[in-house]
């Protein structure tokens, strides 16, 4: 053998998806980008996710769950947990004593939300002020055009949801940042400094009422907001208001191989997660998405994947069946689908290159996640990822090595660990990212196709 011929049966050459994708494939990535795009741009929060995801798993036949429901193959059920999180299943031809094959991604993404008693007024000029949920980096955020997104539950009882700023003839709100000529000692600062949690109060108006008294532009943002949506200032104290990027999620590049949007952690993979779903037919092993809210801040509460929300979810499904849970558990399989940080030339120092993800080269499987010795991760075991590997290869699903960062550089955690913890066998894999968490992130059309792709081939698996 010569050492080209050994070269190639011997070592991998990972190759960039473009060099194998079909015209069928590419037609239908676009399709497929187009949807994931319409998506992005009805959906900036984790609630306005649910709600769009009940509402098409509905026109897909997916039934509310409830206990005590009897299940045949082939039903599809749904649980929306309190409006911010869903989980949804088909129900498999087999017993789900033999397990379920589970994706789970989540819906929340970083964001400034509105503090409990937010609006106020400074030199003649009206603000909310906001705490930032996730981990941003904060000088990202004054200057570009803010939307405000939400619901509050009035004193009545009735909640009005609010979207101020996505509309074109919304006007936007904004936070500002100082001129570079007097900026000669914030420019001193570290990039972590320069802009302080407490500095990013949302511009909302600078109009005074005419008449007498204090807070007159204050008071005129109140009196808009209260002919608007017949709020009063203390019903702020029962709202969940967030301050997103305002816009449309766009093309990106000469070529349009990528899509920039805010958010795409982790609507991305869940929106992966639910196109294979809607249309499937009779999987041998259950099928079960979920769709969860509070990764960005540690999958805590009642909304998060630490929740019993889960356990309730699963156990309906498996009291139908007369299954155990912890039986059922001990089978099934997840795919925890969330992002992986895209090799970025420009900061190639922080990443291993023999071992980071490459825009293009497909859905990327994280063996571990974590940080310093790989704390916190839940490291998927080497059946784990031969599970995967060979169901993805089996599928035509191109994927790629996925790990956050060089050692010791930094790390990250996803909802695996979660999962893992239930006894539950569970790999991380997802799309690939440039700028994660910033306000505009970027993602290539072909990662995204093959992520789909890879949960489609995970529930039939
Ligand atoms: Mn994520
Ligand atoms: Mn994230």
């Amino acid at each position: 053998m010569t050492n080209e011929e050994l070269r190639e049966s011997l070592l991998m050459a990972p190759k960039n998806g473009y060099a194998t994708l079909t015209a069928e494939q590419r037609a239908e990535m676009e399709d497929y980008c187009k949807r994931y795009m319409a998506f992005m741009d009805a959906c900036k929060t984790e609630r306005e996710a649910t709600d769009w995801m009940v509402a098409i798993a509905e026109q897909h036949g997916f039934k509310p769950l409830t206990a005590g429901m009897s299940l045949d193959p082939g039903d599809k059920v749904y649980y929306n947990n309190r409006g911010k999180s869903i989980l949804l299943a088909v129900i498999g031809s087999e017993s789900l004593a033999s397990g379920a094959n589970i994706c789970a991604a989540h819906v929340d993404s970083p964001r400034l939300d509105l503090k409990p008693n937010p609006l106020y007024e400074d030199g003649e000029i009206a603000y909310f002020k906001t705490h930032y949920y996730g981990g941003i980096k904060k000088y990202q955020w004054p200057t570009i055009a803010l939307a405000l997104h939400g619901v509050i539950c009035k004193k009545d009882g009735t909640t009005v949801t609010v979207t101020i700023g996505e509309d074109d003839s919304d006007p936007v709100l904004v936070v500002s940042d100082l001129l570079p000529h007097l900026a000669a000692d914030q420019m001193k600062k570290t990039l972590a400094d320069g802009i302080a949690g407490e500095q990013l109060n949302v511009i909302l108006g600078t109009e005074p009422l005419s008449g007498e008294g204090s807070d007159l532009v204050k008071l005129n943002i109140m009196k808009l907001l209260n002919e608007k949506y017949g709020i009063i200032e203390s019903d702020f104290l029962s709202a969940e208001l967030n301050i997103v990027p305002a816009g449309k999620c766009r093309e990106v590049g000469l070529d349009r191989s990528l899509i920039g949007a805010y958010g795409h952690d982790d609507r991305v993979c869940a929106f992966a997660e639910i196109e294979p779903l809607l249309t499937m037919g009779t999987p041998k092993h259950t099928a079960v998405c979920i769709l969860a809210d509070k990764e960005e801040i540690g999958s805590v509460g009642i909304s998060g994947m630490q929740s019993w929300a889960f356990e309730y979810f699963m156990e309906m499904l498996c009291d139908a069946q007369g299954v155990k849970l912890m039986e059922c558990y001990a089978n099934s399989f997840c795919l925890s689908a969330d992002v992986s940080n895209a090799f970025d030339p420009n900061f190639a120092e922080v990443s291993d290159r023999r071992n980071n993800s490459m825009l293009n080269y497909g859905v990327a499987i994280c063996k571990y996640t974590g940080s310093r010795g790989k704390g916190g991760a839940s490291d998927a075991s080497a059946e784990a990822m031969s599970h995967v590997r060979t169901t993805l290869e089996n599928a035509g699903v191109q994927w790629q090595i996925a790990t956050l960062g060089k050692v010791d550089q930094g790390g990250g955690g996803t909802v695996a660990a979660y999962m893992a913890n239930r006894n539950i066998v569970t790999v991380d894999a997802g799309v690939p990212v440039l700028s994660m968490h910033a306000p505009m992130e970027i993602v290539s059309k072909l990662d995204c196709y093959m992520t789909m792709l890879a949960c489609k081939a995970i529930y039939n698996a």
